[in-house]
């Protein structure tokens, strides 16, 4: 019978499918109106019920009639850890889905055929750096959400209700390092606790690599023995549809079993384009934090972090300079700090703000080297938080207007482009219209205190931006 069933699945699905999936499985017997079938896994029998549950009905029911019945029986591995809750779930699993078709799972113990774990060497271990800890990433505002999320999970793995944990941000933000520190700490409380890090990008290539030499059991034995599971980059999976089925499951196994799941993201799991919609849907089941810039101080404390963890000395305008300047993601900020010793070093110089501002013009080619007033209208823009298009439009709004003034009297100041072409480029206003403005901001500076600083701050931004 089940070879006739063979004969007919053959034609239903791709040659690969076939040897994964149903290749593997073997009749065991045949009794009245019930066929038992033994399937690998416990995952394997999931993922057969999500995928193919149709097509086996259909086969059942063509060589058994309608009162046809199908019974898993499953392997369960007796070494293995994940034996508890494979017995726990199997009930459930039955009853949710026993809409109308006959089917039963018992669980045999049967010695497992199939050779247990391992995709290579390496995977055997965390795959974590041990430099990324919490110690030495610095808080700040920016990511002070996502780093105590981490350390919470950290210190209780699958308990808290932060699973899956979902960290975002732009690229050199520090989530490979934060993701790490997560894996990094539960390592080091010695809890029994199997951590593994691993970017999507390695995880599809296993994935593919494990259908091509015909080793799925292997990769899915393997991915759902870890206790903590962290994903770096999802963005990663985007379009490829395969690899997120197969993550989906593992995903809901995990999870079901309470291990915990960390993920990384360059963006929101909103913004997250080709990816399954029951994917993202999961995702947000427990926290999504996300990581910002830094702003002007956590940068210093990140620079001086560095330089103490390096054993070197920077003097405070320079680390000041830096901070100011680099304002795209801190691993651009380290680029910089490590050109700028290594310049230091090679010309057997001081480090001092000649010579970083030098760097910096070598180095960051998309910084301009003088202020323009593309440079002062998205400093302002991002001093204020209103974009560089509101400063141009024609709004009213009071906070817009200001910045506005404040953006025209800074081109004034910095620039040498006349009243008409500053007019210009704020969205063809005329030259009367920036008199005014550099007028009001200097009576608001006079009358107003905490203006007067703003306009400080900027202007410490424009000056540390003049080579
Ligand atoms: P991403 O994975 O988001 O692209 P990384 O985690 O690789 O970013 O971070 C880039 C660099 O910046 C790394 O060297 C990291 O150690 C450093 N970094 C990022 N954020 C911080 C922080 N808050 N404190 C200290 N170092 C940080
Ligand atoms: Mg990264």
């Amino acid at each position: 019978v089940w070879e006739d069933c063979l004969d007919f699945l053959k034609t239903q699905v791709g040659e690969q499918s076939f040897k994964t999936w149903f290749e593997p499985i073997k009749p065991l017997h045949l009794s009245d109106k019930t066929l038992t079938i033994q399937v690998p896994s416990q995952f394997f029998y999931e993922y057969l019920e999500e995928h193919y549950v149709h097509l086996l009905r259909q086969c059942i029911h063509k060589e058994l009639g309608p009162e046809g019945k199908l019974e898993y029986s499953v392997i369960v591995d007796s070494g293995s850890v994940q034996n508890q809750p494979y017995m726990v779930t199997l009930p459930n699993n039955n009853n949710q889905k026993s809409n109308g078709w006959n089917k039963e799972v018992k669980v045999n113990e049967v010695s497992n055929p199939f050779e247990m774990p391992s995709l290579d060497e390496n995977a055997r271990y965390s795959n974590l750096n041990p430099n990324y800890n919490f110690e030495n990433y610095i808080e700040g505002d920016c990511n002070r959400l996502a780093r105590s999320a981490g350390i919470a999970v950290a210190e209780k793995p699958g308990i808290t209700s932060f699973n899956p944990l979902m960290i975002y941000g732009g690229v050199g933000l520090g989530k490979t390092h934060l993701v790490q520190a997560i894996g990094n700490k539960i390592g080091s409380e010695g809890k029994k606790n199997f951590v593994l890090y691993v970017s999507s990008e390695k995880f599809t290539t296993q994935f593919t690599d494990a259908i091509k030499n015909n080793n799925i059991q292997s990769f899915t034995n393997f991915y759902l023995q870890v206790d903590t599971l962290i994903i770096d980059d999802v963005q990663f999976f985007s379009g490829k549809e395969k690899t997120q089925e197969m993550f989906f499951h593992i995903f809901n196994h995990l999870h079901q079993n309470g291990k915990q799941i960390i993920m990384s993201s360059d963006r929101a799991p909103r913004d997250l384009k080709g990816l399954q919609d029951r994917l993202l849907s999961r995702f947000k089941w427990g926290l999504t934090a996300d990581l910002q810039m830094p702003d002007f101080e956590t940068r210093m404390a990140i620079i001086m972090r560095k330089m103490q963890s390096d054993g070197i000395y920077i003097p405070d305008d320079v680390v000041e300079y830096l901070a100011y300047s680099v304002d795209t993601n801190v691993r651009e900020l380290e680029g910089v700090l490590i050109s700028l010793i290594a310049h230091a070093t090679l010309n057997k110089t001081d480090i001092n703000l000649e010579l970083a501002k030098q760097t910096l013009k070598n180095i960051v080619h998309d910084i301009e080297s003088e202020v323009g007033i593309d440079y002062i209208q998205k400093s302002v823009g991002e001093y204020f938080q209103i974009s560089v298009d509101d400063l141009k439009d024609k709004t009213r709004k009071k906070e817009i207007v200001i910045a506005r003034q404040v953006a025209m009297f800074l081109c004034k100041e910095y620039t040498n482009h006349s009243l008409k072409s500053i007019g210009y480029h704020f969205g063809g206003r005329d030259h009367s219209t920036v008199i005014h403005a550099v007028q009001s901001v200097s009576d608001m500076i006079d009358i107003d205190q905490k203006f007067a600083h703003s306009i400080d701050e900027l202007k410490k931004k424009m000056r540390m931006k003049q080579v």
